[in-house]
């Protein structure tokens, strides 16, 4: 039996991984539960899984439940736990998961600007403390699995497919005016409204590329980015003898949820087995970067290191935010990432200097949005 805790059980992530649990009552427990505001359906959750301890980022008065990033990391910490599922939307994840692996607990990851913004920080310290960091962003999950039985130096590139979002074909001229109803009318995904923007900027796949570097360890030159509008294959990893694996299913995230939490045990569950003449029609095609800068920008951070991912992020985190308010154009978005990230000096990602670089990054981000600078 694996104890469970949740940080963002709230969220879209968060609510299937209950889901996933509910699944496996033999194998896995929830025993911690925390959310941003939510305290209403937390309790409900915390009622309905005999979940005693919670925490809240915000202070929901007479809600009763400790809160605060303290009250976060204690709860990534607690005795009971054996894994913990970082599903918060965001970086603000990064502390909470440090905590954790510090603790020796295994860490299930959907929040990939954790990676994004300190990998470097991150990775060593999960392999000194000897603990097992598994994907639960699909497409990693698929590299994870084809992975299992390789080592890093075998691969030649990992190849991470995208749907291509809701403006697939289109050129950047048609999408000066997107309104944020269509850019949240995702083809193939259902997800939280900041990955969602992600997606259609084509963002989420930059930063995945970035995450994969530091999962698997490969320089960021070997993380290509493939267009795959069915997300039917989840990812594929070439090997240097020329060999293509590849992950296949159904785009569901219950199932890379339920391997992320059951890792290295796989077992049955209720959901509609994938089969190829399901879809026989299985098309590839390359990223039209003119019109998606958002990914090149992505890769370049990573490239050049330091706390530049770490900033190239937190601009990010902050426009598709605005853009989801109504306070910036779809166009914007890589604009605000680009032009912060050329006013920041990259140095070493120690803890500090990431703390202080993301404060930083969403300041300039902020200025250029309200000073109408883009
Ligand atoms: P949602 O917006 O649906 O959910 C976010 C969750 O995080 C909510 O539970 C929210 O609580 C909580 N939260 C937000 N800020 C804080 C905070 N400061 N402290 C504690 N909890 C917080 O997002 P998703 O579930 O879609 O995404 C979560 C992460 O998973 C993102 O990093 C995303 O990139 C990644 N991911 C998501 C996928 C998906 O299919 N949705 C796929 C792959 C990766 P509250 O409800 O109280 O606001
Ligand atoms: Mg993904």
């Amino acid at each position: 039996m694996k104890r469970v805790v949740v940080l963002g059980a709230t969220g879209s992530i968060g609510t299937q991984t209950l889901d996933a649990v509910s699944q496996h009552p033999d194998d896995l427990k929830i025993v911690g539960l925390a959310a941003h505001s939510n305290a209403d359906l937390l309790k409900e959750q915390a009622q309905k899984f005999g979940v005693s301890r919670l925490a809240l980022f915000n202070e929901v008065s007479g809600s009763g439940i400790p809160h605060g990033m303290a009250a976060l990391e204690d709860l990534a910490c607690m005795a009971e736990a054996d894994i913990v599922v970082i599903s918060v939307a965001g970086v603000i994840g990064l502390l909470p998961t440090l905590a954790a692996i510090r603790a020796k607990k295994n860490i299930a990851l959907a929040s990939k600007e954790v990676l994004v913004a300190a990998g470097e920080l991150v990775m060593p310290l999960v392999r000194e403390a000897g603990v097992v960091m598994t994907p639960i962003d699909s497409e990693h999950s698929a590299l994870f699995q084809c992975l299992q039985g390789y080592r890093s130096d075998q691969i030649a590139e990992l190849i991470i497919t995208a749907s291509g979002g809701p403006f697939r074909g289109q050129k950047q001229a048609a999408l000066k005016d997107v309104t944020v109803e269509q850019a949240l009318n995702h083809p193939t995904w259902r997800m939280g409204g900041k990955i969602t923007i992600d997606s259609a900027t084509l963002m989420n796949k930059g930063l995945e590329a970035v995450e994969a570097r530091w999962l698997f360890d490969v320089p960021i030159d070997q993380v290509n980015v493939v267009v795959h509008p069915q997300s039917v294959v989840h990812s594929m990893v070439k090997f240097l003898d020329g060999s293509v694996l590849g992950q296949m299913g159904w785009p569901n995230m219950r199932l890379p949820i339920a391997y992320a939490l059951l890792y290295p045990e796989r077992k049955p569950n209720d959901l509609k087995p994938w089969n190829p003449i399901d879809t026989p029609n299985l098309t590839f095609e390359a990223v039209d970067h003119e019109t998606f800068p958002c990914l090149g920008l992505a890769k370049e951070s990573s490239r050049i290191g330091g706390t530049m991912p770490c900033v190239m992020n937190a601009a990010n985190e902050i426009a598709a935010n605005a853009f989801l308010k109504g306070e910036l154009s779809f166009l914007g978005i890589p604009n605000v990432v680009e032009l912060t990230m050329q006013e920041h000096n990259p140095v070493q990602p120690t803890l500090d200097n990431v703390l202080q670089a993301d404060e930083a990054a969403r300041s300039r981000a902020r200025a250029l949005i309200t000073g109408n600078q883009i």
